[in-house]
């Protein structure tokens, strides 16, 4: 059973508890497939431990596999400190940029959150992603951004380097 189930729409990443009730296969994939061809990616993460943090992460795509969307999860993946991503034939090594001010807002309430705190940050290497859950409204959050992951070109040039090594400095 895949851990999360991720949606990219625009660059803007949700990552929700997978379960049974979400569609895969059957009658309700040609929905899938239609959200694909909307241009918003739905895929299927499963997380590799080591001892109890997240250390790699499986991606199975169900619609919408295209460069932008790959490009999309395999940053938020840095973000959260993964070490590698395995995509459909694809196996990236990421340069884990966990730590710093991490923020999202809430499209429930509009609640902006943001933490940098080390036990939030020990919370997400664990959990394999951040906070899903408004501790406001209860509506779902979009997955949180970090300075490391803002305003980076597509292919990282040196600045986006260098800021990288700062978030793993700063990372607990
Ligand atoms: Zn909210």
């Amino acid at each position: 059973m895949p851990d999360f189930r991720a949606t990219i729409r625009s660059a803007q990443v949700r990552v929700v508890d997978w379960g049974p009730h979400l569609a895969r296969s059957g009658p309700l994939q040609t929905l899938l497939h239609a959200r694909g061809r909307a241009g918003i990616a739905l895929v299927d993460l499963t997380v590799v431990r080591e001892e109890d943090l997240a250390d790699e992460l499986i991606a199975e795509f169900l619609a919408g596999d295209r460069p932008a969307h790959r490009e999309a999860l395999v940053r938020w993946a840095a973000t959260v400190g993964y070490r590698r991503a395995w995509l459909p034939g694809e196996v990236v090594e990421l340069e884990p940029c966990a730590g710093g001010a991490a923020t999202t807002a809430c499209t429930g309430c509009r609640a902006r959150l943001t933490d940098a705190d080390p036990r939030f940050w020990l919370g997400v290497r664990r959990a394999g992603r951040f906070p899903a859950i408004c501790p406001l409204c209860g509506c779902d959050l979009p997955q949180w951004s970090t300075m490391s992951d803002r305003g980076v070109p597509e292919r990282l040039g040196d600045r986006g380097r260098r800021g990288e090594a700062e978030a793993v400095r700063r990372a607990p």
